[in-house]
């Protein structure tokens, strides 16, 4: 199949989902090739999944030796791979002896867990999420992400969820109103807002706000977990410990896994009955998780986040049409000065390079931890001609000043 006849068969076979921009056959580090040969380079990484780039050989011989070993046995068994998963976690966590894991397939199957541990917390209590949020799909999920066109079609959507605006202000006025919560969701940076990170001292005061009123402070990490930010986790950054994080995206670098991390009392809430999941943690997907986790650890990526995120900012920063950047490591946003991101991700594209616009007047990037001087040099002259492209198509019209 070629690039000209896929869209007509994706449009006929595929659920009527939106757009796929590309038919993509191959990929290798940051780089990806469509089936015509056309080379990409992946700057949104399969958003914020492909930790380690594409076909990164500590990944494909991980995925080949465990696949060759034991690949599933069900939740009625336990296996190394799993056991050592959690322990890693909970050991970069920094839950201490008091913390569990739960596995699970994907980030919004690790915020429906979460979702239920709040309400194992306090059945009667409100769950409380962000406007701007994005935390999933599924029906719970979806209730916490107040978007009208994600949610309207689909209501009613589960009862005793509210949304606040993500205001330190707001947050101290619900505390105040006496409301009783079970648990406070958030997200340390919205990736899907256009990477917009929470206002300075917002997790430090919801840490103890929410301590104070018995409420469980949950992180949704799925984006902002692993890593993503130069820290393995973004509350890291704030000096607290939540009573939950959700994880998924980079866990395993592209292999389908999301987790629940709690901390503390939270940790005693579940018990036998209460959940499951198939598949969630099977012997293959923690395995590869794991080996992920030791190939960050061993070649220092978590410094090569940091190192290539200040360089990839000051770049950005003077190019035309650019008002900024914004985010943590490279989980960056760049906010423009028009409302254009979907033409400058068009634009980029036909340039041959892969970013993604998640709001109006944003763009997104989030490339592989691995990303070298070679690759920022690279993007950055991708995506100045992809924003001079655009640039020229919304020239200020010149003003005929005549006099009379
Ligand atoms: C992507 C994302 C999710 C949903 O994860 P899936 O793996 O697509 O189910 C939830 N929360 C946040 C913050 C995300 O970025």
């Amino acid at each position: 199949m070629t690039n000209e006849d896929w869209q007509d068969v994706a449009s006929r076979d595929l659920m009527s989902l939106g757009g796929r921009l590309a038919l993509l056959v191959r990929g290798e580090g940051s780089h990806v090739w469509d089936a015509d040969g056309t080379r990409y380079l992946d700057f949104l990484g399969g958003i914020a999944v492909n930790a380690l780039g594409h076909a990164h050989p500590v990944f494909a011989e991980t995925v080949a030796r465990q696949a060759a070993t034991l690949s599933h046995v069900s939740n009625y068994f336990a296996t190394p791979q799993q056991l050592e998963l959690a322990a890693r976690l909970k050991q970069l966590a920094g839950t201490g002896e008091k913390g569990r894991v739960f596995l699970a397939n994907s980030g919004t199957e690790a915020n429906e867990t979460a979702i239920k541990l709040a309400r194992l917390h306090d059945r009667d209590g409100l769950i409380v999420s962000l406007e701007g949020a994005f935390h999933g799909r599924s029906t719970g999920a979806l209730a916490l992400t107040p978007k009208a066109a994600y949610q309207d079609p689909f209501r009613p959507l589960l009862p005793g969820v509210v949304h606040l605006a993500p205001t330190i202000e707001a947050l101290e006025q619900l505390f105040a109103s006496g409301e009783r919560i079970s648990a406070l969701v958030v997200e340390p940076i919205q990736g899907e807002a256009g990477v917009l990170p929470l206002p300075d001292g917002y997790l430090r005061r919801a840490r103890e706000l929410t301590t104070a009123n018995d409420a469980l402070l949950i992180l949704d990490e799925v984006q902002t977990g692993m890593g993503r930010t130069g820290e393995w986790f973004a509350f890291q950054r704030e000096g607290i410990l939540p009573d939950a994080i959700t994880l998924a995206k980079g866990i395993a670098a592209g292999f389908p896994l999301g987790a629940m991390v709690t901390f503390g009392a939270a940790s005693d809430l579940f018990y036998p009955g209460t959940h499951n999941s198939t598949f969630g943690g099977n012997p293959l997907a923690s395995a590869v998780a794991n080996a992920v986790i030791q190939e960050i650890q061993d070649r220092g990526l978590l410094a090569n986040v940091a190192a290539r995120s200040a360089q990839l900012r000051a770049g950005v920063a003077s190019l035309p049409l650019v008002g900024g950047t914004r985010g943590a490591g490279l989980l960056i946003g760049i906010p423009l000065t028009a409302p254009v991101a979907a033409e400058v991700r068009e634009a980029a594209q036909a340039r041959g390079l892969i970013v993604n616009a998640p709001t109006d007047d944003a763009i997104r990037i989030a490339p592989a931890y691995t990303i070298g001087d070679a690759e920022v040099e690279e993007f950055l002259e991708l995506f100045a001609a992809a924003l001079s492209d655009v640039s020229a198509h919304h020239a200020p019209i010149p003003t005929q000043e005549t006099s009379a």
